[in-house]
């Protein structure tokens, strides 16, 4: 089978697309033909070595895939089923989606959607499912479309521009925070009332500032999120997920002890199944396929060494899907 294979020497770490036997595939029940798999910030980070997301060597990146089941140990599981799968430590631990063939637990797996179609669901990825997960966070704390504006960071990557999409479809006026803010067309495309420029946001400020949001959905940590937290409105909640800008929180307890605020913390890779069959089938119900197309750039898997490269340069706007023959 062809897989990007990430190895490790003296010399540091190597990504190439090779040639691997089949029976070199990890232990698991079910075995996968892979239609589609993607490049997340943390297949970024693994392929061209720059985080340690890779913890056993060799390793086949990819942290989601979605294909057709080819062989079962798994009751739950029937040969020809289409199925995907979004973290639990593949790609890090255990090989991953870029290849044509991966073999896993079942308890990893779910169901693909009948809404989507192999390609659709890799253009959510797990991008856009933490997205949904951090909606699902806001609104289990009390956040609801009256309560005023929502800030969405990161806006122009995977998880910002799905959340953008997933809150406007919702009725919730969505402001984007963004690096890229010169280019506001493709944030009001998705849904986003205004864009505001992430500059605003990385001095140091005041422990307590303008109350501004009532929620915020943040892929960035560091000195953005402490700016968030001294903005949002009392009682509001910010679901925090990514670290694009540092994993440093250079804040204070103000906000939280002073307006109530909440910050909480949301994982995509460890998350409990029911939560993630929540995720996928609220994403069936409400993700506007039209708003997931215009997000979407289709590369092949030789391409994907390359745009691994160029999405942590923030050189890729939206979602990419990895096309595996
Ligand atoms: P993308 O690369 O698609 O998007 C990241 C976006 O963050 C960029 O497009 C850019 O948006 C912004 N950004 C990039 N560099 C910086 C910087 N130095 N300072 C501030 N903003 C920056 O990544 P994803 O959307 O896939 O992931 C975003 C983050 O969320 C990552 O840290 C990732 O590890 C994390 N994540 C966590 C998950 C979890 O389970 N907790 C699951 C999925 C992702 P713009 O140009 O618009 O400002």
């Amino acid at each position: 089978m062809k897989a990007i294979r990430i190895d490790k020497s003296e010399t540091g770490q190597t990504a190439d697309l090779v040639d691997v036997p089949e029976s070199e595939l990890p232990p698991g029940e079910v075995l996968v033909r892979v239609e589609y798999s993607t490049l997340n910030y943390k297949d970024g980070l693994a392929i061209t070595g720059k985080g340690p997301v890779v913890r056993r060597f060799p390793m086949v990146p990819g942290i989601d895939f979605a294909g057709v089941v080819e062989a079962s140990e798994d009751e739950r599981y029937a040969v020809g089923e289409r199925v995907v799968l979004n973290g639990w430590g593949v790609g890090e631990t255990h090989w991953g989606g870029l290849a044509q063939k991966a073999r896993v637990s079942g308890d990893w797996l779910i169901p693909l959607p009948k809404a989507f179609s192999s390609r659709q669901a890799m253009a959510i990825g797990t991008a856009g499912y933490t997205a949904m997960l951090c909606v699902m966070a806001l609104e289990k704390h009390g956040v609801s479309p009256g309560d005023g504006e929502i800030l969405v960071t990161g806006a122009s990557g995977g998880v910002g521009s799905v959340a953008i999409a997933l809150l406007a479809k919702r009725g919730y006026k969505v402001v984007a925070l963004s690096g890229r803010s010169q280019s506001p067309d493709y944030f009001t495309r998705l849904g986003a009332s205004s864009v505001v420029d992430r500059a605003e946001f990385t001095e140091p400020g005041k422990p307590l500032q303008k109350e501004r949001w009532a929620g915020a959905i943040d892929v960035v940590g560091g000195r953005v999120l402490a700016n968030i937290c001294a903005q949002v409105r009392y009682g509001g909640v910010v679901a925090a997920c990514g670290l694009a800008g540092g994993a440093d929180l250079p804040a204070t307890v103000m906000p939280f002890i002073l307006r109530g605020v909440t910050l909480r913390g949301v994982d995509s890779v460890m998350c409990p199944r029911p939560e993630r069959l929540e995720a996928w089938s609220r994403l069936a119900d409400e993700l506007d396929p039209a708003a997931l197309d215009s997000l979407t750039h289709e590369i092949g898997l030789e391409e994907a060494i390359a745009t691994a490269g160029l999405l942590l340069d923030s050189k890729i706007q939206g979602r990419v899907v990895v096309r595996v023959p």
